[in-house]
């Protein structure tokens, strides 16, 4: 990957792939800096010719970790996936990016955070807990202009997250421009929560070889409007109507399973299955308090009864096992009080700001 890929960061900064940042003396951004200079970046050269030695950078080690351990790496993955990575150092150009454009988002979704959502820092702000400044993640003209330059290398594989890249104009006028004879040859990938689709954007991503698009959807009706918030659940199903009707556009559902819709969730796979929609569901790890084992005995009880009536339908292999290993966390864990309490204090306050309330889906 450090030979062909290209990573930036919410922040605009320059990464040798969405897992491996780089250390602040060698930190670059895309509102200072080309990408003509990040690739002589002297931390991006240590990477590239420890790969040419055969030697394991110490910051690849969870690649290497997870290919110990018999697990696949996103090294791996995008190897099988794009068959564009692994090429000699001689043949390094650039083919493959992933760019977090900003943190522009129209949602704030509970376990969001400021890093990638800008309703979620501006909340934040009128509660008094922000951390960030949201300049921190606003791209400037200079920005958005290298930005052009990578693209100008006409990547094979174009990935882009936000904020909510649909939501975003600017990302929306850079696709625009990209000719349309490159576009032909090249995939696109978005991460999208699905609440803006407009005839432009149907346009703009027609040219292009094929679209994959994750749609972000965790719950249906009422719940995802919670956990999603201020989302609407019906516009979000009309307009992945609309997306999957593309000739080119293949698309995935993404739920992030935590304690607010563990006990909900075989809702979103009956959804997925009725819009005939491969489901990934993903486990959520932060923030810790929306883990799916932070309920109290009671909560914790119905959640498995409800995934043990999940597990008598007909699942495929991926859902069957996700199911399966979330149950076991859930009959092994042990009630942490302060735990569940953080929960607590932290919904309640965006209860507070919403005017809405987490006990109208988990009553305890
Ligand atoms: S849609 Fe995505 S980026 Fe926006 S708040 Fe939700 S999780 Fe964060």
């Amino acid at each position: 990957m450090p030979f062909n890929h290209v990573s930036i960061g919410n922040n605009g900064d320059y990464q040798i792939c969405c897992i491996h940042p780089v250390p602040d003396e060698h930190k670059k951004n895309i509102n200072q800096t080309g990408v003509d200079d990040w690739v002589q970046n002297p931390y991006l050269k240590q990477v590239r010719s420890a790969f040419e030695r055969d030697e394991q950078h110490p910051g690849c080690q969870r690649c290497w970790q997870q290919e110990a351990s018999g697990t696949q790496s996103i090294r791996q993955v995008q190897t099988k996936e794009y068959k564009i990575i692994g090429a000699k150092p001689a043949q390094s150009r650039i083919l493959h990016i992933e760019v977090a454009v900003g943190n522009l988002c129209n949602l704030s979704c509970v376990m969001c955070s400021e890093y990638n959502s800008s309703a979620i820092l501006a909340e934040n702000r009128q509660l008094g807990i922000a951390v960030f400044d949201q300049r921190e993640f606003t791209w400037s003209e200079s920005a958005f202009e290298n930005l052009q330059q990578i693209l100008d290398y006409r990547p094979r594989v174009i990935h882009l997250r936000g904020g909510e890249p649909l939501y975003n104009k600017r990302i929306l006028e850079l696709l625009d421009n990209f000719p349309a004879e490159h576009a032909r040859n090249t995939l696109l990938h978005l991460t999208t929560n699905a609440t803006t689709w407009t005839p432009q954007w149907q346009q703009v991503l027609s040219k292009f070889k094929s679209v994959r698009m994750m749609l972000s959807v965790d719950a249906v009706d009422e719940l995802s409007e919670y956990i999603r918030y201020p989302g609407k659940f019906a516009q979000v199903e009309h307009n992945i109507k609309q997306i999957i009707k593309c000739d080119n556009v293949k698309p995935m559902i993404h739920a992030t399973v935590q304690n607010l819709n563990i006990m909900h969730i075989g809702q979103v796979i009956q959804w997925a299955k009725r819009m005939n929609i491969y489901l990934m569901l993903d486990l959520l790890v932060q923030p810790e308090y929306l883990e799916i084992t932070n309920l109290p005995p009671v909560l914790k009880q119905q959640a498995i009864e409800h995934l043990d009536s999940v597990l008598t339908q007909d699942l495929d292999s991926h859902t069957q096992s996700e199911i399966s290993a979330y149950k076991t966390a859930l009959e092994t864990a042990v009630f942490d009080q302060p735990r569940w309490q953080r929960f607590v204090d932290n919904v309640s306050r965006r209860d507070a700001v919403r005017k809405n309330s987490h006990k109208d889906f988990l009553k305890y």
